[in-house]
């Protein structure tokens, strides 16, 4: 990333990378060495030196990593600004209001993302880990045996450390590409000028959020998936939705397309892209990459410290342990989901297996792990697919509610998505579901309650929710289970009771 630009970087920069930083003198031994900085290792060392554990904590860029820096935070701040810009131009069309003209300023969308980014970035400042207690060094962390750290020429001696060193983006096998140039999730939120043509290479959440939000900024975008469908983890029928809303944007959308190469062609770069046995040259001013990330598992001296790591990042059993007995490892270094939350729900697993013998500590493999896709519509999904559920062997029901025959969603002109809920044949335990919605990230949260705590939808079609809301939809669900539910045998009796009243 590059220097503090303007204000906002640099009352960032003061607060996660401070120039006039002096590292402290370490301790003799430390109970917790953790090395990055993101939401997972600030986690760790937040609870652990709350519980009066000796901590120190490792940062070689900037504290907060790749969520409040390059990731979550910039993105939906962006996201957020072109939502606002969409529903605006909308207004007049869909709702009778006032008429926008013009195009919308790029760069003080960009300026409020960097303002809220180091208005959000006091949480997380070295200062503010400083005053928990924490030992904080800014350098780069690389083990030099199995107990030992150094950093900034200094050694820290551990009883137990966490690696989060997190990851960065996946840079695609094109041939040219190097020499062409392309963006990642650090460098798009540098551009002081909106690009005129956007190629995104990748169609998962990251590239999806970031295509769409382009092309209602005003660029023309394309993006670029090999997979059958966009959102390749996420149900068909949610990616067609989050497809035809994308289109309707004006992103140009190529799936199961391939890059053969890439070259600079004056101040354009030209890719050659192959789709349906035929190649096609598109000629863009910026491309992205969202084609996946790779984990930071180089220059941590891992070889040192007797850590096994391959291509998905540093191996960990269930508790969360390296090979090396004294070192677990956390989030996108070592997960498959990279989320946020998971670096998070991690952190508090791991200061209990690492520092109390497993006790406050737990099983990663037992996390319940929602996500979201911030497009418009958002599509979020916890528990297990119908392919997850059907390969451990249940047998599955299915139920889906359109959002159409959900008033708020039709009143809010919001009706495109839907629910689903995969469910254990015969009974009301819910096994997964898919919610494609303006706001779905917000209504998920009661089916992973649901899912985590084993409430089924006997309890969740009780529940009085107000009308109108969209989360109705979830008590349509309860409803059209429960009168799936009755058997022809109980119906005839209903009959004859009505009947019989009569
Ligand atoms: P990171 O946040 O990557 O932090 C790792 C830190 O370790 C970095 O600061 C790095 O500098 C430091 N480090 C690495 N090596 C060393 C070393 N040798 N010495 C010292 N320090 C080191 N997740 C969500 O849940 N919701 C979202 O909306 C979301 N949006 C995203 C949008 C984008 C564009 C991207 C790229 C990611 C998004 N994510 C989102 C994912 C989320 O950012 C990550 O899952 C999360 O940041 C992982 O946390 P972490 O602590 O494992 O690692």
């Amino acid at each position: 990333m590059p220097l503090p630009s303007d204000q906002y970087d640099r009352q960032l920069a003061a607060n996660v990378r401070p120039a006039d930083w002096t590292n402290p003198d370490p301790r003799q031994r430390y109970h917790l060495v953790v090395i990055g900085a993101g939401p997972g290792g600030l986690m760790v060392a937040a609870i652990a030196a709350g519980l009066g554990a000796r901590v120190a904590l490792i940062e070689r860029h900037r504290l907060g990593g790749d969520c409040l820096n390059a990731g979550c935070v910039p993105s939906k701040a962006l996201i957020a600004a072109a939502r606002s810009w969409r529903v605006a131009a909308d207004s007049s069309r869909d709702f009778g209001g006032p008429r926008t003209v013009g195009t919308g300023d790029f760069a003080t969308a960009m300026q409020r993302m960097r303002r809220l980014r180091a208005e959000l970035s006091r949480a997380d400042s070295a200062a503010r880990y400083r005053d928990l207690g924490v030992d904080v060094f800014l350098g780069e962390g690389a083990f030099t045996g199995r107990d030992a750290v150094s950093v900034a020429g200094r050694v820290l001696r551990f009883r137990r450390a966490v690696i989060a060193s997190g990851s960065r983006a996946a840079i695609p096998r094109v041939p040219g590409l190097e020499g062409t140039g392309y963006l990642t999730n650090e460098t798009v939120l540098d551009l002081a000028q909106l690009p005129r043509h956007l190629v995104v290479l990748g169609a998962g959440p990251n590239g999806c959020e970031m295509g769409q939000a382009f092309a209602r900024f005003g660029s023309r975008v394309t993006l670029v998936e090999e997979q059958a469908h966009i959102l390749p983890g996420e149900d068909p029928d949610a990616a067609r939705v989050v497809g035809r809303a994308l289109e309707g944007d004006g992103v140009r959308l190529l799936v199961e397309a391939r890059v053969l190469r890439a070259d600079p062609r004056g101040s354009t770069r030209v890719l050659q892209v192959q789709r349906d046995g035929r190649t096609e040259e598109i000629a863009a001013d910026q491309v992205l990459l969202a084609a996946g990330r790779v984990p930071n598992v180089e220059g941590l001296g891992l070889e040192a410290a007797g850590v096994a790591f391959g291509p998905r990042g540093i191996r960990v059993d269930d508790r969360l342990r390296t090979s090396n007995r004294r070192i677990f490892a956390i989030g996108d270094v070592c997960s498959q989901e990279r989320f946020t939350h998971v670096a998070d729900a991690q952190a508090r697993l791991v200061v209990g297996n690492a520092l109390f013998f497993g006790l406050g500590g737990g099983d990663a493999s037992r996390l319940i792990v929602p996500r979201v896709t911030y497009t418009s519509p958002e599509v979020a999904h916890v528990g297990r697919s119908l392919g997850e559920a059907a390969g451990a062997g249940y047998r599955v029901d299915t139920i889906t509610v359109p959002f159409e025959a959900v008033d708020r969603a039709v009143l809010d002109g919001q009706n495109g998505g839907f629910l689903r809920v995969h469910l254990q044949r015969g009974r009301g335990r819910i096994l997964g579901a898919t919610l494609v919605a303006e706001h779905a990230g917000e209504m998920i949260g009661e089916l992973a309650l649901a899912v985590t705590a084993g409430v089924g939808l006997g309890a969740i079609g009780s529940t009085i929710r107000p009308y109108p809301t969209q989360g109705e939809a979830i008590r349509k669900v309860a409803d059209a289970w429960r009168r799936a539910r009755l058997t022809p045998r109980a119906k005839r009796g209903f009959e004859r009771f009505f009947r019989i009243l009569r």
